[in-house]
């Protein structure tokens, strides 16, 4: 299935060259998410090929104009791009409200459906959308502001038919779905195959997490467990841990130090301070602590993978 991250803004703050704020494109499936919406955001979308036909749902971590800036003029150029595709946003309750204003004072007007959907921020691991493959989760996060992160993550898969024991025992068509689903086969003459002799194991069920902004919490960690990608911001090295403390954010020491603790497949970091330029001091403080670490970049691909190595 496909299940793949592209970072297309990794910048904290505001834009500097090559890289823009936050804003992050996840294809599963049926659905492609856009996870915040920062200034460039469309530039972005537009060089890595990605019109508004993929995206479907767009989550939001919260209110920070560098997570929703990009916002209006992205739902702007859908419209006069044709776009009637419904869309789903899901975020903190005032997006709905700073949207609609933008729009009113522009007179822009949206020729597709747009649905909101509030996070609720007294309920942790909030369920906040499903399809047939997938399902989304809130993420607790500490920040300046109200902030959710989300996990998504595969649903279990029905086990595997084995195609050699359908033919041995002559199983009929209408009886595998039961039988994937765990059921044992009943013969004509009353005698019963167990569902092991039948089947095999499904595919692990995959997950993805994005963290950001936040402090480095304990709270995340039981919703973060396993992941198979973590996106955690790290805005500071850990030179800067005071700086970090003071607006909320964390270092790359310390998001390896979570990515260790939840025992994650792979960590990707993001949301980098303009301050830096080469960003390789920051992977390399990580990969201190978390060896299976990477940068995210504006356009770089990476694939869910099970326990972050292929399966
Ligand atoms: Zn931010
Ligand atoms: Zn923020």
């Amino acid at each position: 299935m496909d299940f793949k991250l592209i970072t297309l803004g990794v910048s904290a703050a505001g834009p500097v060259p090559g890289r823009w704020p936050s804003g992050q494109f996840l294809k599963t499936a049926k659905t492609g998410f856009l996870l915040d919406a920062g200034e460039g955001i469309q530039i972005a979308l537009q060089q890595n090929g990605i019109g508004w036909g993929s995206i479907d749902v767009i989550l939001i971590s919260h209110l920070h104009g560098d997570h929703i800036y990009g916002l209006p003029g992205l739902l702007t150029s859908w419209g006069l791009n044709q776009r009637t595709a419904p869309l789903q946003i899901i975020g903190p309750a005032d997006l709905e409200p700073y949207l609609s204003t933008v729009f009113q004072y522009s007179h822009t007007g949206l020729p597709y459906p747009v649905t909101y959907k509030v996070v609720d921020f007294d309920t942790q691991g909030e369920h906040v959308f499903e399809d047939k493959d997938v399902s989304v989760r809130t993420l607790p996060l500490r920040h300046r502001v109200p902030t959710v992160g989300y996990v998504v993550a595969e649903k279990d898969r029905p086990r595997t038919m084995r195609g050699d024991q359908i033919k041995a025992f002559g199983i009929p068509f209408q009886e595998i779905p039961a039988i994937k689903d765990g059921a044992d086969y009943v013969r004509p003459d009353g005698s019963v195959v167990p569902n092991s002799d039948l089947t095999l194991d499904p595919p692990p069920s995959r997950s993805f997490a994005y963290c950001s902004d936040t402090t480095p919490t304990p709270d995340l960690l039981p919703f973060i467990e396993g992941v198979d990608l973590l996106f955690h911001e790290a805005t500071f090295l850990h030179e800067l841990k005071e700086q970090a403390a003071a607006s909320m954010h964390t270092t790359a020491l310390q998001a390896a130090e979570i990515a260790q603790s939840a025992k994650v497949g792979q960590l990707i970091l993001g949301h980098f301070s303009p301050r830096y330029g080469n960003l390789e001091p920051l992977l390399k403080e990580a990969q201190s602590v978390f060896p299976n670490t990477a940068l995210a970049a504006e356009g770089r691909c990476f694939e869910v993978e099970y326990g972050g190595r292929k399966a």
